[in-house]
């Protein structure tokens, strides 16, 4: 049987515009770094996309590097897309990116306009797609002239290749060299995608009085602490420690912090929600985010943190609590 989607798909989503610019998008977004790869059963990456467009999530978060192995995740998408989601092209936020490591040789990363192009062209054909909406430099190339790379977006744009060029993992002060630069050749600079959560708050310090001003819309990257803010550690990790054996990774958790993440994931349950719900909310909050972009293994941590969306808003005396509990 085709697929229909849901026809109540847009009854409970919230749209926010991407900064100063006319695009809207979800307030929260399914990005498909690591769990669609070619490593993966594509039934399980077609239910996953299927759902979130059936619970409102209009945009798909691609770069040509993801996977595993590299590329797989656009191929995975592009199926996906050419069995499901095609007639729906008009309703999908697709992006990706170039500048992470893809091929050997001197063109095969970073910033060159050689680079950029030729990636995109490649995401294109393994998506199957005529266009991307979204095209970011995935980082800045500290070699290459910031003009050339803003070059090589305006020009993706131009060739209709792109709708709307981004930028992800630049500092405030590179952001606001990038968005003259595009703004001086008629590509606005659509959004920014950094790394944000509670438990990483780089942007606060520069980014986002960047984005303010020069109009640039963010969408937040990692929201859930690569799922440290979900409780997937925590019971695992107190498991181990109680036997001595630990398996799970300091740099994904370290036991000295399951105390504060207990402690988040109460004051989560006295708010009503889970843990996720709430690093969710609290990215959102104020507004200052356009989007969240979270990762998922299955369809119900989809339909989960979807609910974050609309849930209460934090009072002033719970924002502090957070941050007391987060304090080292
Ligand atoms: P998250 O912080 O959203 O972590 C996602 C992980 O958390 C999932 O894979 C899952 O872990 C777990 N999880 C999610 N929801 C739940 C839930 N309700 N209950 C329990 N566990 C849950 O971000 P990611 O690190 O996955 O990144 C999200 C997206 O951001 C990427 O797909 C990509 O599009 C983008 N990104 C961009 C980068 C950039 O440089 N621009 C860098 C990194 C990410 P599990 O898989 O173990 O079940």
């Amino acid at each position: 049987m085709p697929y229909q989607a849901d026809d109540q798909r847009y009854s409970q989503m919230q749209y926010k515009r991407s900064g100063r610019s006319g695009l809207k998008f979800p307030a929260v977004s399914l990005g498909l770094w690591q769990n669609f790869g070619g490593n993966k059963p594509l039934e399980d990456s077609r239910a996953m996309i299927r759902k979130a467009f059936d619970l409102g999530i209009t945009h798909f978060d691609l770069a040509n590097n993801y996977g595993p192995p590299a590329g797989s995740a656009e191929e995975t998408f592009g199926q996906v897309y050419s069995k499901d989601l095609k007639p729906y092209r008009d309703e999908l936020l697709i992006s990706t990116k170039a500048g992470y490591y893809m091929w050997p040789g001197p063109y095969g990363e970073w910033g060159s306009r050689k680079n950029l192009l030729a990636s995109l062209d490649r995401s294109l054909e393994r998506m199957g797609l005529d266009y991307v909406d979204i095209f970011y430099h995935h980082r800045p190339d500290p070699d290459t002239p910031i003009e050339e790379s803003m070059s090589a977006l305006a020009q993706a744009v131009r060739q209709g290749k792109a709708l709307y060029v981004g930028l992800s993992n630049y500092g405030p002060e590179d952001t606001r060299k990038a968005a003259e630069i595009l703004r001086e050749m008629g590509t606005p600079l659509l959004v920014h995608q950094p790394n944000y959560s509670m438990l990483n708050r780089w942007i606060e310090d520069g980014l986002q009085d960047v984005l303010e001003e020069q109009g640039v819309g963010s969408i937040a990257f990692c929201p859930l602490g690569r799922g440290q803010l979900t409780g997937k550690y925590i019971d695992k990790l107190e498991a181990e420690m109680k036997s001595g054996q630990l398996t799970v990774k300091p740099e994904a958790i370290a036991p000295e912090r399951v105390e504060k993440f207990r402690q988040l994931e109460a004051f989560a349950k006295g708010r009503g929600q889970s843990l996720a719900q709430m690093a969710l909310s609290w990215a959102l909050r104020a507004g200052g985010v356009t989007s969240v972009l979270i990762g998922a293994s299955r369809v119900s941590q989809i339909e989960e943190n979807v609910q974050a969306v609309g849930q209460a808003p934090f009072t002033q005396e719970e924002l502090k609590a957070i941050d007391a509990i987060l304090q080292d």
